[in-house]
């Protein structure tokens, strides 16, 4: 077998390996580069999406692989239309930076993943306007490309995918988003472990078990592994799932307006607000994106959400809006959604899910002096200016309105030790660290690391 990593590699982020078994070829994730597209690209400075792969090419921020892109995303880089020579991509989980590059991918090979994660994925495609997928095709705004689709094959946990000599079966982890996977796969000889984003603090550390389990027995001869929190120093406090709810209860017990602010697809972390208000006796106040998610998922029969207009616990707050989207003019329509005078009456007895972006909201609401902030979501980041800024403007808000910061958030990965742990319990022939910006620590504590560079076609 081969692995070749074209991202991911001293880089968080950018997954997108392919592994070969003679003639059989996938992909493990597709996903974006946060780290090198940010050495040209910056706020309203991007790529331009009218011109396909063209940016992308010329600054090699994507890798010019043959029979991997769709013709649309060729065209403008005057690369002629190729046949597609690769056999499927599966996919980890839904987040950005393992699935936004979709888009790009030939449009006869088909994507496979877990059924929660597609229809995570729908729903984003619905309230944010971007795509990864589509099952009719559609037609870009400003491109006036049409996007061709591609065949979504979902998976649950134990199936078992052949593609000619190649066996993968995905196994469920604990994540910071429902539905991520873990895969384990068997070639004519040999086998690999891919663990995708995994962590076992979260809210179903028995998932992650689980696949450990079976990546141990499956006595791989290689571990392709993350190492988000592998860093000379660890900055990220060590919070669960669970201290993150004790912490913000305490908190939230106050009678003023309580703010939470988490990442839109942690529905684990909406779990623990919604705990926390059904405790306090208060309501949660979510946003009309998060009531869509949660929408969708309903008949997701794996999957136990509540619904956001049944819930006694749950009410969702529509921004004043001049030209509202169509899926939050249609909510507006169908339900009944509250108002910034409702949150305004209701103050003391909420938790009101406000995002960063939408803080003006404030200045509607004009909340009481006293109220808090509960900050869900990473700390600012020494490396990352804009983090930084965000914080100090949040902060600023928050003063203004006489509010208090609280910062109660659990990683969606495994700390250092966690991930050498398993290194070492997996024991495979050789690791692969990657989704990591310090991949040769993992030498200080771990046997048979093998550091892959970028584009490089390792045999194992
Ligand atoms: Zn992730």
């Amino acid at each position: 077998m081969h692995i070749t990593c074209f991202g991911g590699i001293r880089e968080i982020g950018g997954n997108k390996f392919l592994v070969e078994d003679g003639r059989t070829r996938i992909f493990l994730d597709f996903g974006q580069s946060f780290t090198h597209l940010d050495d040209y690209f910056v706020d309203w400075l991007q790529p331009r999406d009218r011109f396909g792969l063209r940016d992308y090419f010329a600054l090699d921020l994507m890798p010019k692989v043959d029979g991997l892109y769709n013709d649309n995303a060729l065209k403008p880089t005057n690369i002629k239309p190729q046949e597609p020579k690769f056999d499927a991509v599966f996919i980890s989980h839904a987040h950005y930076d393992h699935v936004a590059h979709l888009r790009y991918l030939h449009e006869t090979i088909p994507i496979y993943m877990g059924e929660t994660c597609k229809t995570i994925l729908e729903s984003h495609m619905q309230t944010s306007g971007s795509f990864f997928f589509t099952e009719r095709g559609f037609e870009r705004p400003f491109a006036k490309t049409f996007v061709p689709p591609n065949k979504v094959k979902t998976f649950r946990t134990g199936h078992k995918i052949k593609l000619d000599s190649m066996e993968i079966t995905p196994i469920h982890v604990d994540h910071s988003v429902p539905g991520a996977y873990g895969f384990i796969i068997h070639g004519s000889e040999g086998s690999l472990v891919y663990t995708g984003d995994i962590r076992s603090h979260g809210g179903k550390p028995e998932l992650t078990g689980d696949f450990l389990k079976l990546a141990k027995e499956s006595a791989p001869d290689a571990l392709i592994i993350e190492g988000t929190r592998v860093a000379p120093t660890e900055t990220r406090k060590n919070h669960t799932e669970q201290s993150v709810y004790t912490q913000s209860l305490e908190v939230a017990k106050a009678d003023k307006l309580i703010l939470a602010m988490r990442y839109p697809k942690d529905l684990d972390r909406f779990r623990t607000f919604h705990d926390i208000a059904k405790a306090t006796g208060k309501t949660l106040v979510t946003t009309i994106k998060t009531a869509h998610l949660l929408m969708c998922l309903q008949g997701d029969i794996h999957f136990d959400t509540p619904h956001p207009f049944q819930d006694p616990h749950i009410k969702v707050y529509a921004r004043e809006m001049l030209k509202p989207r169509p899926y939050e003019a249609e909510i507006k329509e169908r339900f009944q959604c509250v108002d910034f005078d409702w949150v305004k009456n209701n103050q003391k007895k909420i938790i009101w899910e406000l995002d960063f972006s939408q803080l003006q909201e404030l200045i509607d609401v004009n909340p009481e002096p006293g109220g808090a902030c509960i900050h869900s979501m990473s700390e600012p980041f020494e490396e990352d200016p804009l983090s930084q800024l965000q914080d100090e403007v949040l902060h600023n808000w928050l003063s203004r309105f006489s509010m208090t910061h609280h910062q109660f958030h659990a990683s969606g990965h495994a700390s250092s030790k966690e991930i050498f742990d398993i290194c070492k319990d997996v024991a495979p022939k050789h690791v692969i660290p990657v989704h990591t910006s310090y991949p040769e620590l993992f030498k200080d504590s771990v046997h048979a690391v093998r550091l892959a560079e970028k584009g490089e076609r390792i045999q194992f």
